[in-house]
């Protein structure tokens, strides 16, 4: 089973804290649409299983797209896939474009989950990071969904934000656990180094949070999110039982998948491929059939390497018999030495097979990751 990425780079406005790859060039939108169609005849032999389980339209703003442009991509994938009838098919979507209308016309043309970039309740501070909607469209937005044939949803939340402070965060979480929410994407505020807000802290116009507060708002997050009954699947990731997000899982897993649009990735096991970053020029190549893509091939250290960070930013755990399996001896010697040094740190629970991180060492999963890496 593969899963399908489709990247969308548009967005009406960048957010100050971006630096996704998204431009607003909307008038792109239709011959946009039309590249993609293209590309996924053109590569869709680039996965050895064609069956796929998971599609999912990530941006930029997938939403800025009608019914009619997602519905054609959809269309273009059936034709060079085989969808499976109970496939996770998610498009990210922003507060101001969902309506009564968009989400009747997205549940006939097969959506069937919404991941929705609510961020921050707090009017002055979605305003302070450039976002487009304000608290009055996050509701109105819920209340559609609620009315909605689409139950399967999942939300994004930033905290650990200058000026909200550890009672408005759990004010946030209790007002959003009115609505029948099945997931949450929780992550703490980062500065990407390409962003606006970068800048503005290297002016000193911005204050970051101080470690101490992170922590702080990390454990409401997860204190509260447990207390209602999710589950932390990963470190950023919570979700009802039955819910968890199968598209993220399969990159977790190292399940096959083929990224279709500008800066999207591609994984099949053997090589990573990825697409250029010119909307311009991924339009004009794929009007004459071509695309450039960058490939590179991994090597058995790398496939490890990836599988350990992979595992361990999950409670999931890394399996024995798994890297007795798949990797050289010389590999699993090395990584047989390492990890029972950690498990005698008390870094890590082991059963007969799997070794999992401890909840509370999620946070330093990248540390421990770097001491298990070749
Ligand atoms: S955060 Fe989302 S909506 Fe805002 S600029 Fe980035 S991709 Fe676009």
């Amino acid at each position: 089973m593969s899963g399908l990425y489709i990247h969308i780079p548009f967005c009406q406005d960048k957010c100050t804290y971006c630096d996704f790859f998204s431009g607003n060039q909307l008038y792109m939108v239709d011959n946009y649409v039309d590249a993609l169609c293209r590309e996924i005849e053109l590569r869709s032999n680039y996965l050895e299983d064609k069956e796929v389980g998971t599609i999912y339209f990530g941006g930029g703003t997938p939403s800025i797209l009608n019914e009619r442009q997602i519905g054609k991509i959809l269309k273009q994938i059936v034709k060079y896939f085989v969808v499976r009838s109970e496939a996770e098919i998610t498009l990210e979507c922003n507060p101001e474009d969902v309506n009564e209308v968009f989400l009747k016309g997205l549940g006939e043309i097969g959506i069937n989950r919404i991941s929705l970039g609510i961020q921050f309740l707090e009017d002055d501070i979605l305003s302070q990071f450039n976002r487009k909607h304000s608290k009055a469209l996050i509701y109105s937005a819920l209340r559609c969904l609620e009315k909605s044939t689409i139950k399967n949803l999942s939300v994004d939340l930033i905290y650990s934000v200058p000026g909200v402070d550890n009672a408005s965060l759990l004010a946030t979480l209790e007002s959003l656990c009115k609505f029948n929410i099945l997931h949450f994407s929780a992550y703490s505020l980062t500065i990407a180094r390409n962003s606006k807000l970068f800048w503005k802290i290297q002016s000193g116009e911005f204050v970051e949070n101080v470690e101490n507060e992170f922590l702080k708002q990390y454990s409401t997050v997860y204190d509260f999110l447990t207390s209602k009954g999710y589950i932390q699947y990963e470190l950023s990731n919570y979700a009802k039982d039955g819910f968890i997000s199968l598209h993220n899982l399969g990159y977790w897993n190292q399940i096959p998948y083929l990224g279709i649009g500008v800066s999207a990735h591609s994984y099949n096991g053997i090589s990573r491929q990825w697409n250029h970053t010119n909307i311009k020029k991924y339009i004009r190549e794929l009007e004459g059939g071509i695309l450039n893509i960058e490939i590179e091939h991994l090597t058995e250290n790398q496939i490890f390497n990836e599988y350990i960070i992979l595992k361990l930013r999950t409670l999931q755990g890394i399996s024995q018999s798994y890297i007795k399996r798949v990797f050289r001896e010389e590999i699993q010697s090395t990584f047989a030495f390492r990890i029972s040094k950690l498990i005698k740190k008390g870094h890590f629970i082991s059963d007969s097979d799997l070794i999992v991180p401890r909840q509370s060492d999620l946070l330093i999963a990248d540390y421990l990751a770097k001491d298990l890496m070749i």
